[in-house]
């Protein structure tokens, strides 16, 4: 828990838009991670509802790609501290 707490308060001094950058890098990695033929087929699905498709999107696998990619980075940051 200690460890996690330093890991926030780093992220709270980053430099204005470093912070967004890096989440959105890590939430972007776990589409990649977590992205099978079900989404490409609703993707290609005529007339979409693209409230659907987010939630889709964002569902339990991609929820755990999430947190295995953010560990990955907290680990480096750790590495490199
Ligand atoms: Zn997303």
């Amino acid at each position: 828990m200690r460890a996690a707490t330093a890991a926030v308060r780093r992220e709270a001094q980053r430099p204005d838009g470093e912070a967004q950058a890096i989440d959105t890098l890590c939430h972007e990695w776990a589409h990649a991670l977590a992205w099978n033929f079900s989404l490409d087929r609703l993707a290609k699905t005529p007339g979409l509802d693209p409230i659907e498709f987010e939630r889709a999107c964002h569902d339990e696998a991609w929820g755990c790609a999430f947190s295995r990619v953010w560990r990955a980075y907290l680990e480096v940051g750790r590495l490199v501290a």
